[in-house]
């Protein structure tokens, strides 16, 4: 389920590939590994996800990028009217350190938070003026978010995907992947952004 999404494709899927294996080079030293164009209708936007920040998530009303800081599921809705499509972003990595939130596991979703701003920014450049990145997992810029006092780095503050109420692994079988819950510490997992496109 792909949509070609050059702004100045002429016609020719070559063009749509050349751009696609081009975001990809962009992506893969930020620890991206794919990156699909995705129609918005696609996204699915679920109270439940809601649900599930308010309770049983540590980082409710803790940091910028989280509820309630973020939007609610009926202004997301209304966000996503104004777009088409999207590129969801897709990483995989294995991480023993994930639940510690030591200095290792902060830098890497600090390069993974910068590495998606990076390319909603040179997307804005070529002309795609709505790209708005939604960013997997919480913001790690500072060791420790000012919430509710204001934000530090406002210009890299973007809504976390989940914060946005989409339910990313029902959209990703959607889409016709099929997301491995990792079980394990030890077993790599997958991870997954968005830029909402135009
Ligand atoms: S940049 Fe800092 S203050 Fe702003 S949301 Fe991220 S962690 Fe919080």
């Amino acid at each position: 389920m792909q949509v070609a999404v050059p702004m100045t494709d002429t016609g020719g899927k070559s063009t749509v590939l050349t751009w696609l294996s081009r975001m990809k080079d962009m992506v893969r030293p930020y620890g991206l590994s794919d990156v699909l164009p995705i129609p918005v209708d696609k996204l699915m936007v679920s109270e439940w996800v809601r649900l599930k920040c308010e309770y049983g998530c540590g980082k409710y009303a803790t940091n910028w990028c989280c509820p309630p800081a973020t939007p609610d599921p009926e202004r997301v809705r209304r966000i996503l009217k104004g777009y088409s499509s999207a590129l969801l972003l897709i990483g995989r990595q294995e991480a023993p350190c994930f639940y510690r939130g030591d200095a290792k596991t902060r830098l890497m979703r600090i390069k993974y938070w910068k590495g998606t701003l990076s390319l909603e920014r040179q997307l804005f450049l070529e002309g795609y003026y709505k790209a708005f990145a939604l960013v997997g997992e919480t913001c790690m810029l500072c060791k420790e978010c000012s919430y509710p006092s204001g934000c530090k780095f406002p210009q890299e503050r973007r809504p976390t995907v989940e914060s946005f109420s989409i339910d990313i692994l029902g959209t990703v079988e959607g889409l016709g992947i099929q997301p491995k819950i990792a079980k394990d510490l030890k077993e790599a997992y997958s991870y997954f952004s968005l830029i909402l496109l135009q």
